[in-house]
């Protein structure tokens, strides 16, 4: 699909956030893949949805595909920043795995491991912690906006620092390159800042740095929106899920928001409810989301989500059934956390015995 129309869905809001920090090249073949490492992840909070497939899983896909040494983390800890409990967390890791997997990430090529089994890469956080205040930490827009969102009565610590968790994250594997969704964006911009001022502070006795600064890749749909016209999300209930069958497929998209006037058409500012399942038809397709529009023409919200539930069912028809296949086996999910976390432990312990060393810790 050209990318110029789906990367219209938030541009004003994206062009604010990337000011300074990354090089969109998601779309594009990546030059000298085995000079790049990726990482990316997601909280366990629930299943993965469309807004991850298209937003970051598709992304990763490709980089694998292209030869780039893949990391991805379940990001167990930070299920905590907006509730006081992380529920059926068990659960939603091996299942997180299982989209992983449905989706076409190969443990064989991709390390996939949950952060809280990698005590390393945990102890960044310390360091890190120092070099950032709290004015920075306060001025999240991404923090501000899932404190809006979270259920409970007060903000709790790790809700204000867990962009600096997930610079960890990032650097414990010397990472340059992260797939991920616009809402990201501020926090990748933290751990660009925390990668340059570590170096600047601790630089290695030779004068080369320690990290390098990693770089977002954003795709063509950077913030998918929800059934309700928000940021589709796994605790938002406004979600089809990657995994949901065909009937619960159609439901969701039945029940989604659209608006009175009958003629679709394509305008994520001025009509962002319709937009976003125009866009959704699109992506589908691999059509540019304008034609979708034209094609449902004056068939009203109603056609169009017909058309929407038809593009969603039958694109993930052949994911949905290798998910069901590889459902079957949980021994094969908690195996292949197992061994990713061997491999993310080996990488975290040198790194951070460098850290410690720059740092002139004995
Ligand atoms: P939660 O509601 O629990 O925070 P989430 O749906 O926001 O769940 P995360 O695990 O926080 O999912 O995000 C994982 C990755 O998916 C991040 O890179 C994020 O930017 C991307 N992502 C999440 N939602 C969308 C979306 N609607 N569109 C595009 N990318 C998305
Ligand atoms: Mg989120």
């Amino acid at each position: 699909m050209t990318t110029s129309a789906t990367a219209t869905a938030s541009t004003a809001s994206t062009a604010a956030l990337t000011a300074g920090t990354s090089d969109r090249t998601a779309q594009d073949r990546i030059d000298d893949p085995s000079s790049h490492r990726v990482l990316t992840g997601d909280r366990p909070t629930g299943p993965l949805h469309l807004g991850h497939y298209f937003g970051t899983l598709q992304n990763r896909v490709r980089l694998q595909d292209q030869g780039v040494e893949m990391f991805v983390l379940v990001a167990d800890y930070q299920v905590i920043t907006d509730r006081d409990i992380a529920d059926r967390l068990a659960e939603h890791t091996e299942n997180l795995v299982l989209d992983y997997l449905a989706a076409g990430l190969d443990p064989e090529r991709a390390t996939i491991f949950a952060h809280s089994a990698v005590p390393a890469l945990n102890q960044l956080l310390l360091p890190f912690l120092s070099l950032v205040s709290v004015a920075e930490l306060s001025r999240n827009p991404t923090v501000k906006d899932e404190i809006a969102h979270s259920s409970q009565a007060a903000v709790n610590g790790l809700m204000f620092t867990y962009p600096v968790h997930q610079a960890a994250d990032i650097l414990f594997c010397k990472a340059d390159l992260v797939p991920v969704g616009q809402d990201q964006l501020p926090h990748l911009e933290v751990a660009r800042t925390i990668a340059r001022r570590f170096n600047e502070r601790y630089p290695h006795a030779d004068g080369s740095a320690v990290f390098p600064r990693p770089r977002a890749l954003l795709s063509d749909a950077p913030m998918l929106l929800g059934t309700d016209g928000g940021k589709m999300s796994k605790s938002r209930g406004n979600a089809v899920a990657l995994g949901a069958d065909e009937d619960a497929t159609a439901r969701t998209i039945r029940g989604a928001k659209t608006d009175a006037d009958r003629r679709i058409s394509y305008d994520p500012v001025g009509r962002p409810e319709v937009s976003g399942l125009v866009l959704l038809a699109a992506l589908c397709q691999d059509r540019d989301p304008e034609a979708i529009a034209e094609e449902v023409g004056d068939g009203g919200a109603a056609a169009l989500k017909r058309t929407v539930i038809d593009s969603v069912n039958e694109y993930f028809r052949p994911l949905r059934a290798r998910r069901a296949e590889l459902a079957a086996d949980r021994g094969h999910l908690r195996q292949v956390l197992r061994e990713g976390a061997e491999r993310a432990n080996t990488i975290a312990d040198a790194t951070l015995a460098e850290v410690r060393e720059v740092m002139g810790a004995i």
